[in-house]
């Protein structure tokens, strides 16, 4: 896989990422598998995780403000 933004090649990592829900809550999705570029800070997740952490988004209480989980959990 070839990054969009700068063509540099992408690199199946390991990450934490935030996620927005609502208004004011963020999401902290730990151990999530996404395709790092090896070149600049794009990165792309794909369809079947993405998939996943919809999922678990919409089980989230939007009225917290922070929540941390794990994406294999
Ligand atoms: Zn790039």
């Amino acid at each position: 896989m070839i990054c969009h933004k700068c063509g540099g090649k992408l690199e199946e990592v390991i990450a934490d990422l935030p996620f927005r829900v609502g208004h004011n809550s963020i999401i902290i999705i730990k151990e999530l598998p996404i395709l790092q570029c090896q070149n600049c800070d794009e990165y792309l997740i794909e369809d079947p995780v993405m998939e996943k952490v919809d999922r678990k988004l919409s089980k989230i209480d939007e009225t917290a403000e922070l929540e941390v989980f794990s994406y294999a959990s």
